[in-house]
Order: structure tokens, then C-alpha cells, then sequence
């Protein structure tokens, strides 16, 4: 489709507006009717006029012309959008269930107006000027209330330590990550896990010069479990020998893969004092997993999780997908049951993030789009009410997007079991310092909103080969917390509490 964004500055709201309401059409924006080449299926007009009703937006295709008028609002983008919002519903008859919402953190803006105008007035505002959806605004209320007491534990100098694993047995047909096969790096691994070492050795003492607290540590990828039980045991001892650990209650590993996973790696793990470690089925469907490329079987993850229980871990999480291929509502209700069977303490339900060349047929694609978002969401409503049933409460939420039924990805925990890591990297409340292929360091100011991103190289291959140059990029870190604590200084001189 062609986008028109003429004389506004909100090009990507209105993109990622557009692609709410047309997963599947290729937005081309363009800022003036003369850029516009090759005739498209459709046109979404969007304009700010100085004169008259300033804000403008017609919308055309096949089906018809919608044009609405509208404006001004004391919020110029929140005007432009929601009038670009109200067209599209309009035009197209659909409701999404996260309104006017495209960012990737509805909690987080939650809280933020929570704290601004109370939970009354933010739910009300997330219902009526969002335009989200009853169910959708009460999970959203849920979670905020779960994550609440591990957001307000959080204290100016705590920060979480990522370690990213780049490594997959084999790559799953839906991956987005930067996760690359064994079979392809088979003699990266031993070099990169030399390096991460280093990595992780180098980012410990920057955090000890700056006085951080570590509170938690997430393993991920990747698939962590690709390292053998030997490399596991030392990044473990790595970790433990580099960061104050006095202060940190939790050590995720993912263990994802069933066909990563054995007694030595999880007596490794366990023994190393790895508290939480997540299996994922995806499924537990055996023409599913075939359909997306993994190479075990449901009966692994069933053999997976027994082993690490007998072994003697306490706290594993289980990573669900909806909208997989070949999932029908009925194999994925015997999915979740046999899930609930197995008793884990988290459960993470993902939505499948959609791609255009998904669908085999042109014609049936809008049809097949919808049957599959309809089918998404009634997989996701039944996982809901499976788990609510169950005794897990939902505690961090985030969307991408393309996600099947512009859904969500939700976190569920039993009471006591909420993984820290993963509210404080989704609410982006505290800093987190990363290490591997891939990872992001953020730098939240505690006093503010504002985050500052350190990014290391995406592949393994790249880590490896320009390592010195990630620990240059690091060197940002300290110079960044030396802007922070003017500041936080300034806010204790101001209110009389500085020592
Ligand atoms: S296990 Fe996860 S990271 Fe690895 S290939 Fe599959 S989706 Fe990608």
C-alpha cells in the first residue's frame, strides 16, 4: 500500500497503525503525492493542514473511499492518530482487541498513567482514549497489579545481567532471532564461549567500579543448552566468580530445547545454583513440532521436564505458541491440558508472529489472515481461562509486531514464582547489563524514563571476529552512569537527602 504522511512527523505510528489493520500489505511511505511510482492496491492518506480541520486522512482501495476530518487535539499525534484509527476501523469493520495500541510495552504505559492519574482514571483512559478492548485492558490491570511489589522493590543501583547463547540445534521454521544452527557453527561454539567468558569477566568489573547491585541473571538465545554440561559448569563458575551474588535470587537458564537437554547439563546447572530453568514444548503435538522444524518429539519435552524435576529443580517455566501451522483449536486445548498436567510454575504463551509469505494463495489470503486470527484468539482466551482456573496469574506481558490476531505474548506464574528478569527487561525498569552475541545493554536512568542502548554484534560470527570493539562500546556504560548520577545527585541535593 502507499502511505501518505504529508506535513506530520508520525510516519511510524501511522505505519504501525496501518499494519494492524493490513498484516499483510507492504506499507510504502511516502511524504509527498509526487513520490508516488507503481499504482498500489490501496492508499492510506494522512495529513496535518494548518487551516481549517487540521487533520485529514482518506483511505482507498477496492472495497471503497473512508475520509474523516478531524481536529485539533492539545496532543497533535494523539489527534492525527486516533482519526487515522477511527478511518480504519471504519473502513475495514475490524475492532482490535489493543485499540489504538501498537507499541511493544502496553504495560508499561499503564503504569505510567497509573502513576499519573491513578488506576481508576488509567483504566478508564487505556478503555476510552486507547480504545482497548474490555478483556484486553483486564489482563493488562491483572499484570500491572502482579508486577507491581517486583517494580517497586527496584533501588537506584540494581541492574540484571543477560548472557546470550546464539546457538540452536536446528533453526525452528518461525525464528526471528539471530540464533544459528550447530550444524553451521559447530567450531564457532568453543571460541565464542572463550570469548563470552572474557565478556562477562570485563563486564563484572565495570559493574563493581560503578557500585552496582546485581539482582538477577538470564541465560538465554538461543538455546543455552547447546554449550555441553562442561562449558555450562564454567560460565556458571565464570558468573559467580565475577559478580557480587549476595544480592541476586535469581539464575534463569532456558534449557528450551528438550533435545539440548540431559542429566549432566541439569545436575550442571543445578548444582552451579541456577534457580529457574525454562523447557519449551511450543507444543505438544507431534505433526506441529514436524510442521516447524524442531527435531524431537512431544514425548522429550514430557521426558525433559520429569528428568529435570527428578534432578531437582523446583521453578521451570514452559514456552507455548498459538497460531503454529497445522495447530487446530483441539490440539492446542490437549496441549495446554497436558501442560497443566505436568505442573510447571510458569507458563509463557506466545503468539505466532505472522509472515506474508505464510500463506500459499494470493487470493485466499485475507480470508486465511482472518480465520487464522480468529483461530489465535480463541486458543489464546482458552489458555487464559485454563491457567486462570489453574492458579497462575499473568505477570509481564509484551507484543510484536505481525503477531497472529494482533495479539499478545503473556508470562504466568504461581503465586511466588514471578521471574524477575523478565518484568524488569519488559517494563524496562532497571538496567540491564548484556553480554553475548546479540545482546542489548540498557541503561535506565532511575529517575526518569530515559534508557540508553549498548547493542554487540548481532551474529556469532561477527562477535567473534570484532570482540575488541564490544569491549570499547562497553566503556559507554561508565560514562553513561557518570550522566546519571549528576543527575540523581541534583534530585537528592534538591530534596535535602543527599549524605
Ligand atoms: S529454539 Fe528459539 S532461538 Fe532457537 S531456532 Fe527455535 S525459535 Fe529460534
Amino acid at each position: 500500500m502507499h502511505l501518505f504522511v504529508i506535513d506530520h512527523p508520525y510516519h511510524y505510528e501511522a505505519e504501525n497503525l496501518c499494519r494492524v489493520f493490513f498484516p499483510f500489505d507492504k506499507v510504502i511511505t511516502l511524504h509527498s503525492e509526487a513520490e508516488a511510482e507503481e499504482p498500489q492496491n490501496r492508499t492510506v492518506y494522512t495529513a496535518l493542514r494548518n487551516t481549517g480541520a487540521p487533520y485529514y486522512v482518506r483511505i482507498e482501495d477496492e472495497t471503497g473511499v473512508t475520509e474523516r476530518t478531524g481536529g485539533p487535539e492539545t496532543e497533535e499525534e494523539y489527534g492525527m492518530m486516533a482519526l487515522l484509527f477511527d478511518a480504519l476501523q471504519a473502513h475495514t469493520g475490524k475492532t482490535p482487541r489493543w485499540g489504538m495500541l501498537t507499541g511493544i510495552h502496553p504495560i508499561k504505559l499503564l503504569r505510567q498513567l497509573t502513576e499519573k492519574f491513578g488506576e481508576v482514571e488509567a483504566g478508564r483512559l487505556f478503555r476510552e482514549k486507547y480504545f482497548v478492548s474490555e478483556e484486553k485492558a483486564a489482563i493488562a490491570e491483572r499484570t500491572l497489579r502482579t508486577q507491581t511489589p517486583v517494580t517497586m522493590d527496584v533501588h537506584e543501583n540494581d541492574y540484571s545481567l543477560y548472557i546470550s547463547v546464539p546457538f540452536c540445534p536446528t533453526r525452528c521454521a518461525y525464528c526471528s532471532f539471530v540464533s544459528q544452527s550447530v550444524e553451521k557453527t559447530k567450531k564457532q561454539i568453543p571460541v565464542y564461549h572463550k570469548l563470552l567468558m572474557e565478556e562477562i569477566t570485563a563486564t563484572a568489573a565495570i559493574a563493581k567500579d560503578l557500585g552496582l547491585t546485581l539482582r538477577s541473571v538470564y541465560v538465554g538465545g538461543g538455546t543455552p543448552t547447546t554449550f555441553d554440561a562442561p562449558q555450562l559448569s564454567e560460565m556458571i563458575r565464570t558468573v559467580r566468580a565475577s559478580f557480587d551474588m549476595t544480592q541476586c535470587e535469581e539464575f534463569t537458564v532456558e534449557a528450551g530445547r528438550p533435545d539440548t537437554i540431559d542429566r549432566a547439563k541439569l545436575e550442571a546447572l543445578l548444582s552451579g545454583g541456577v534457580t529457574r530453568i525454562s523447557i519449551n514444548p511450543q507444543t505438544l503435538q507431534d505433526n506441529v513440532l514436524e510442521n516447524i522444524g524442531r527435531r524431537h518429539t512431544a514425548q522429550q519435552t514430557v521426558d525433559a521436564f520429569r528428568l529435570a524435576r527428578e534432578v531437582g529443580f523446583d521453578n521451570i517455566n514452559m514456552d507455548l505458541i498459538v497460531g503454529l501451522p497445522g495447530d487446530t483449536f483441539e490440539s492446542f486445548c490437549d496441549t495446554i491440558e497436558k501442560v497443566l498436567e505436568l505442573d510447571p510454575e510458569n507458563v509463557t504463551v506466545h503468539s505466532l508472529a505472522l509472515k506474508r509469505s505464510s500463506f500459499i494463495t494470493q487470493s485466499g489470503e485475507v480470508n486465511q489472515a482472518h480465520a487464522d486470527a480468529l483461530l489465535a484468539d480463541h486458543m489464546m482466551a482458552y489458555a487464559e481461562r485454563r491457567l486462570t482456573e489453574s492458579g497462575f496469574e499473568p505477570y509481564y506481558l509484551y507484543r510484536q509486531s505481525r503477531m497472529a490476531g494482533n495479539l499478545e505474548n503473556t508470562g504466568w506464574a504461581k503465586p511466588g514464582f514471578v521471574c524477575a528478569y523478565n518484568i524488569f527487561t519488559m517494563d524496562e525498569t532497571e538496567t540491564v547489563l548484556a553480554c553475548g552475541a546479540g545482546g542489548v545493554s540498557k541503561l535506565k536512568d532511575p529517575y526518569s524514563e530515559e534508557l540508553c542502548r549498548i547493542f554487540n554484534f548481532k551474529y556469532s560470527y561477527e562477535y567473534i571476529s570484532r570482540y575488541e570493539e564490544i569491549l570499547e562500546r562497553k566503556g559507554g556504560i561508565a560514562e553513561k552512569y557518570e550522566q546519571f548520577r549528576k543527575r540523581i545527585h541534583q534530585i537528592h541535593q534538591s530534596s535535602g537527602t543527599d549524605q
